[in-house]
């Protein structure tokens, strides 16, 4: 059976170099990068020479790069590390369309007597300046919006929200898990304090982050432990994947621009489409600022989830909501957040493509997505009752 994956938003695989690049790390050169021998200095200078790569290609300082264990701890050390710092100020500004990393660790700092403010955004997903003008006090100390959005795909104007932050005495941290690798991200231009990315969200591997922490600006620590990461987060170093993330990082930089116009040129063929030959569908996020890989549909009458399941048994992979918060059976509050009603939340279906994803795969998709939809409205009630029992429509 064909298989072909759309949820390249969720993961990605390892590409080759990435991973010859790990290999040796995993063997001949086991050493603990911070033991005092010879195994201990070839794992430390492949970290030194890793951050150093980072550092060139963001053109930022290495001192201002921290490995982490993903996305999701990067996250978590800007916005609990960041409140912490800037006690007395108990403020913290965020969107109601951050991935759950930062929803949570808002909850918990709430429990904590921060006080959280969570900004709307508009029908598109975009969060605009104007919100976090009207929001934002002199008790602030973060503001935390993410550049794009997991599910919907929609890029923020993190440069004017950043400067509204820094007027106000505010730090401005960002999650650029999505954007990484993806769209070009010049932090110098956007002046952020703190920006969190991951490996695996660009052909690296899992399990391996990075926060950008500006000089000057001193989180609390998250994890404590021993010296590495100059004292700042313990926890030995895990050599391969930060050699992996080094690379993946260098070569999605590298081909950028090709692989964004190549996935650009798929997604709006795949959109296109899909508005022509399906009825009652509603493209989620904003049309213009916007991801190049995501395409996000809300198929009315039916059930998401239904639609993903008819999906995989055809080989195709795609998501419902984000991958990070499926099990539940909430709908996304993303979407919610957009405005969208409950019953067209649930049946979203996230689309996301990656580099070497093909026209002929996209074919393949429109066919069995056209017959899916088909066939489950054929079966719904609520289809029916709007049709008036006329299931052909
Ligand atoms: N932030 C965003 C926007 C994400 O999409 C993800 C993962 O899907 C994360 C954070 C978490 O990253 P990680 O999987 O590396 O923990």
């Amino acid at each position: 059976m064909k298989r072909i994956y759309l949820d390249y938003s969720a993961t990605t695989p390892v590409s080759p170099t990435v991973l010859e690049a790990m290999m040796p790390y995993f063997s001949e050169h086991f050493g603990n990068a911070n033991s005092m021998h010879a195994y201990g200095s070839e794992g430390a200078y492949a970290v030194d020479t890793a951050r150093r790569k980072i550092a060139d290609l963001l053109k930022v300082k290495p001192t201002e790069i921290y490995f982490t264990s993903g996305g999701t701890e990067a996250d978590n050390w800007a916005l609990k590390g960041g409140a912490q710092a800037y006690l007395p100020k108990k403020r913290i500004i965020t969107s109601s369309i951050e991935h759950a990393a930062i929803i949570s660790s808002c909850a918990q700092l709430e429990q904590q007597g921060f006080d959280v403010t969570y900004l709307k955004c508009d029908k598109g997903g975009i969060v605009h300046p104007e919100y976090l003008e009207d929001a934002i006090t002199d008790d602030t100390s973060i503001v935390s919006v993410m550049f794009a959005n997991n599910e919907i795909g929609s890029v923020q104007p993190i440069k004017e929200l950043c400067e509204i932050a820094h007027r106000h005495g505010a730090i401005f941290h960002t999650d650029a898990v999505q954007a990484m690798g993806s769209i070009p991200v010049d932090i110098a231009d956007l002046g952020v304090d703190m920006l969190s990315f991951s490996g695996h969200k660009f052909y690296g591997p899992k399990g391996i982050g990075v926060l950008y922490v500006r000089s000057g600006i001193k989180p609390d620590k998250l994890i404590a432990g021993g010296h590495q990461e100059r004292t700042r987060r313990g926890g030995t170093t895990n050599v391969p994947a930060v050699v992996g993330i080094s690379v993946a990082l260098e070569e999605a930089i590298r081909d950028l621009d090709k692989n964004r116009r190549h996935i650009k040129e798929i997604r709006d063929y795949f959109v296109e489409q899909v508005e022509k030959n399906i009825p009652y569908v509603i493209y989620n996020g904003d049309r213009n600022n916007r991801l190049p890989q995501n395409a996000n549909f809300a198929f009315e009458f039916i059930e998401g989830e239904s639609l993903l399941l008819t999906l995989d048994l055809a080989g195709i992979a795609c998501s419902s909501g984000s991958a990070c918060s499926s099990g539940s059976l909430e709908p996304s509050h993303v979407l919610l957040a957009t405005g969208l009603p409950v019953e067209k939340a649930h049946g979203s279906i996230r689309f996301s493509f990656g580099k070497d994803t093909t026209k002929e795969d996209v074919d393949y998709v429109l066919d069995n997505l056209i017959k899916a939809v088909k066939k489950l409205r054929a079966m719904s009630p609520l289809y029916a009752q709007f049709t008036g029992g006329k299931t052909n429509v």
